[in-house]
């Protein structure tokens, strides 16, 4: 199947405006400001509404040349950067799912359909917190829900991939194994019984919007509102012929990048390389660029996140046990369920012998097990979260792991699978530590949260996953047939 031009086309011209909606969210988010009203955007300064003609992504800030056409305020770089992120971003998970690695039947690409829409939210909700983690130290909650809610509903509508559809052929396939899922979805339950429990029992707990990344509750919404009221908002520095020059290549970028999707099919392997191999390591190294020099703009927030850390160090074991305290009943239900499982021998069940049986009970089983996978998955992908804050708080005795990390791999999971997830985290851990390394050269610098190293390992995990499963699929199936209690 060749690439349509114009359906590339559509596809670059579709990610840029969601990047420009995403700049909405990044700006009004944090500010508590609502997404829907004013439905224009406006200038942040004086703010006169912007002229639609203004407003096409990336070329309209390239024609004010950077600046408010009334004002003359400098318009930051982050709009058009955020619009030719998400463009790449958007051309790169369809050529992950359908240029890469081709697909024959209607059939087969209808059935992708909904999996594809649910990598896109995720992508854009990870752009939109990766950029509002770096300007504020904090995740938004309701984004990475968002993302869970298309996630969970994209794969019911996909359901189970059938027998004939091997599993290389999907790019997020590879379900964890039902019962797991059933233990996944039943501590879950608990644990958000747990906290409706105790939120009744105890209503002062907070229940804000925001949860930190890397840090705990430094940074709250409030707090940036205060610090940057109307009027005084902090000025982006003025537009230079460089970044000029930058947003242009990237704009050259965006083009090339789809001219390539579109002659990919009729020329695949001319180079040592498989060209989509080239492309996938092309991208993920451009976005690990940007992030550096996200690095390297210096922001007042800096420092008042860093006294946070170090006043709240004294309380961090104590803050890390009551969590684990609030855990401890899901985790309990969990090991019940996997003992009760293992004995009745039905730990062992693969995803159609589960289906089989299920089909018997439950109409449609194959996307209620659709759903199950992704909220099976959404729970251990949090559960690798809560175990790395859990664990690094008390061998490290600061707080290690913000919770905003936990919810951003839960949406991870929700969308693009357990292994995207747990792939992506060790990827981004490799980049963190490469990406403070570079930036320990530069004196200005300062270091990066976690959320957006997240979001740039889930991206790499994409390419690289199926290699991956591949590498290590014998040494996860002897460990998965020894916890069912099987021998070989
Ligand atoms: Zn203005």
């Amino acid at each position: 199947m060749g690439t349509s031009w114009l359906l590339v086309v559509v596809i670059a011209l579709f990610g840029a405006i969601v990047g420009s909606f995403l700049n909405v969210v990044i700006y009004r988010l944090p500010r508590g400001m609502s997404i829907r009203q004013p439905a224009r955007s406006f200038c942040p300064h004086c703010r006169s509404s912007i002229h639609w003609s203004h407003n096409v992504p990336i070329v309209g800030w390239l024609r004010l040349r950077g600046r408010c056409n009334t004002c003359g305020t400098p318009i930051a770089a982050r709009y058009p950067l955020v619009e030719a992120v998400t463009a790449v971003t958007c051309l790169f998970v369809w050529d992950r799912f359908f240029v890469a690695r081709p697909i024959d039947t209607p059939a087969t690409l209808a059935a992708q359909l909904p999996l594809l829409i649910a990598a896109f939210g995720l992508f854009a909700s990870l752009i939109a917190s990766a950029v509002i983690d770096i300007e504020t130290y904090t995740v938004d909650i309701r984004v990475c829900i968002f993302a869970m809610i298309l996630g969970v509903l994209a794969f019911a509508t996909a359901g189970l991939p059938s027998d004939d559809l091997a599993p290389s052929a999907t790019i997020v396939g590879a379900p964890l194994p039902p019962m797991l899922c059933l233990i996944g979805a039943a501590m879950g339950l608990t644990w958000l019984a747990t906290w409706f429990i105790v939120s009744r029992l105890f209503p002062a707990t907070h229940s804000e919007h925001d949860a930190t990344s890397s840090t705990e509750e430094t940074v709250e919404a409030e707090s940036v509102v205060e610090s940057t009221p109307e009027g005084t908002e902090q000025r982006a520095a003025p537009p230079t012929r460089l970044m000029h020059t930058a947003i242009l290549a990237l704009l050259l970028i965006v083009i090339a990048h789809a001219a390539w999707l579109i002659f990919a099919s009729d020329r695949p392997a001319d180079l040592p390389l498989q060209a989509d191999a080239i492309r996938s390591i092309l991208v993920c190294g451009l976005m690990f660029f940007l992030l550096i020099l996200a690095g390297l703009v210096p922001r007042e927030v800096d420092d008042e996140v860093y006294e946070e850390i170090v006043q709240n160090r004294s309380q961090a074991r104590t803050v890390a046990a009551r969590e684990a305290a609030w855990l401890a009943p899901a985790l309990v239900v969990g090991i019940i369920l996997l003992v009760w499982l293992r004995r009745a021998d039905f730990l062992g069940f693969t995803w159609h012998e589960a289906l089989d049986k299920l089909a018997i009970f439950v109409p449609a089983s194959s996307h209620v097990a659709g759903a199950l996978s992704a909220v099976g998955a959404m729970i251990w992908a949090a559960a690798i979260g809560w175990t790395v804050r859990i664990l690094g708080t008390f061998a490290f005795g600061k707080e290690a792991y913000g919770t905003g990390d936990i919810y951003l791999m839960a949406a991870i999971g929700a969308c693009a699978g357990i292994w995207n997830c747990f792939f992506g985290f060790f990827a981004a851990a490799l980049l963190a530590l490469l990406g403070t390394f570079v930036l320990m050269f530069r004196k200005r610098s300062r270091a990066i949260p976690f959320g957006p190293w997240l979001a740039l390992g889930s991206l790499c995990a994409l390419p690289a996953e199926s290699w991956l499963l591949r590498f290590f699929r014998p040494t996860g199936e002897m460990l998965w047939s020894l916890m069912c209690g099987k021998t070989f």
